[in-house]
């Protein structure tokens, strides 16, 4: 009785000295109260299930190794050396899953500040920022991460796909964007060329007198500087001849001002298409045209001239259906008779005057000669 006695737990024995139990009947009705084998196996069910698994992956090997032992008999969670083995796991998880919550808390934050660094460059760099991107940044914000829940964290998970999505919404919209302002620079672009090109064109338009198509009086004085500092280093040489057209106002007066235009633009293509690359005509004043020639022997320049006359003298000029003869007086000097090429064109120009003088339909040389 004595050893019986002894196997009772601490509340039994309390039991029995409270309500002074000593019978047999008195013993089994106490004994009918303890838990039964199925309720234990129960309790250590849900024991189980509270503990596992843990979020801390180290705790949970031990812990289902240790629920193994207590399945095959489960009054082992009645020992106290398993009861303090619980226990220990019980706080070191807690201990365990709190560390794995800080950690992964903390690279959330990391995220969201990563994620709200993102925005606020997105949103500078498009200027204004669209609206959903600003109210993503702004619900980012309001999360506070700290507080570990799990509805926290999975408002920030929401937050954060709802942020990727938006994000690339946001990108397909700024890569069309400047899908369509390449375009626009692709056609500014060719306006700029076309601008330039009839630039360019205007440019040497203005630089032709618009009746005869020849240099105006002033881009030809810019040529012969060019053509004169060549000379001046390399004795290219060159003449200076003098065109005045005869009794021009005759022409005029009897074929009017446009049978004298005809006169004046057939008359510059004459000049034009006689000349070589080197050489520049130009149209100095209303019937007068001045020629730079360049020449190694005088028989090419002669030949020049006659050529000239020739073809003017000889050939009728044609207005409506109407015939002309035209004559030119000339004056033409050579560059390297003179200090500089205005006392040349000086001297030109006073042969020329010297061929109209006596009797026009002349060209004058400077050495005398004349044809
Ligand atoms: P000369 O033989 O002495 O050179 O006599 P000219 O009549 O040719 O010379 P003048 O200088 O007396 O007259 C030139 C005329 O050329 C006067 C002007 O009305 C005319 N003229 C000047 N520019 C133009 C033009 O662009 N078109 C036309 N049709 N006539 C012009
Ligand atoms: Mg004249
Ligand atoms: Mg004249």
């Amino acid at each position: 009785m004595q050893e019986f006695f002894e196997n009772l737990c601490e509340i039994e024995k309390l039991e029995i000295k409270k309500n002074q139990i000593n019978s047999a009947e008195g013993l089994i009705s106490l004994l009918l109260k303890r838990a039964p084998r199925k309720n234990v196996r129960v309790l250590v069910n849900i024991l189980k299930q509270s503990l596992l698994p843990s979020i801390s992956q180290d705790e949970n090997k031990e812990l289902e190794e240790l629920f193994l032992e207590i399945d095959k008999d489960e009054n082992l969670i009645f020992e106290k050396e398993v009861q303090e083995k619980i226990e220990q796991f019980i706080s070191q998880r807690f201990e365990k899953d709190k560390q794995v919550i800080i950690e992964k808390t903390s690279d959330l934050s990391k995220l969201v500040f990563i994620m709200e660094e993102f925005l606020n460059e997105a949103i500078s760099s498009s200027g204004n920022g669209s609206k959903n991107v600003l109210n993503i940044k702004e619900k980012l914000k309001s999360i506070d991460i700290n507080d570990g829940s799990l509805e926290t964290l999975s408002m920030v998970q929401a937050e954060l796909i709802n942020a990727a999505s938006s994000i690339e919404e946001e990108m397909n919209k700024v890569s069309n964007k400047l899908q369509s302002g390449k375009t626009k620079v692709q056609e500014l672009e060719d306006k700029i060329n076309n601008l330039e090109d009839e630039l360019k064109k205007t440019k040497n338009e203005s630089m032709r007198d618009h009746l005869t198509g020849l240099l105006t009086r002033k881009t030809f004085f810019e040529e012969l500087k060019r053509i004169d500092s060549s000379y001046e280093r390399m004795g290219t040489q060159y003449a200076i001849i003098f065109f005045d057209i005869d009794h021009f106002k005759k022409i005029n007066d009897t074929f009017g001002h446009e049978g004298g235009d005809i006169v004046l633009s057939t008359f510059g293509k004459i000049l034009n298409k006689s000349i070589r690359d080197l050489d520049i005509v130009g149209r100095y004043g209303g019937e007068e045209f001045i020629a730079i020639v360049h020449f190694k022997e005088t028989k090419e320049l002669l030949l020049f001239l006659k050529r000239i006359k020739s073809i003017v003298t000889e050939n009728n000029f044609i207005y409506k259906d109407k015939q002309l003869k035209v004559t030119f007086s000339a004056g033409v000097t050579i560059r390297n008779s003179y200090k500089n090429y205005d006392e040349a064109i000086n001297k030109a120009d006073k042969l020329l005057y010297e061929a109209k003088k006596s009797g026009r339909n002349k060209i004058i040389l400077e050495n005398g000669m004349e044809f």
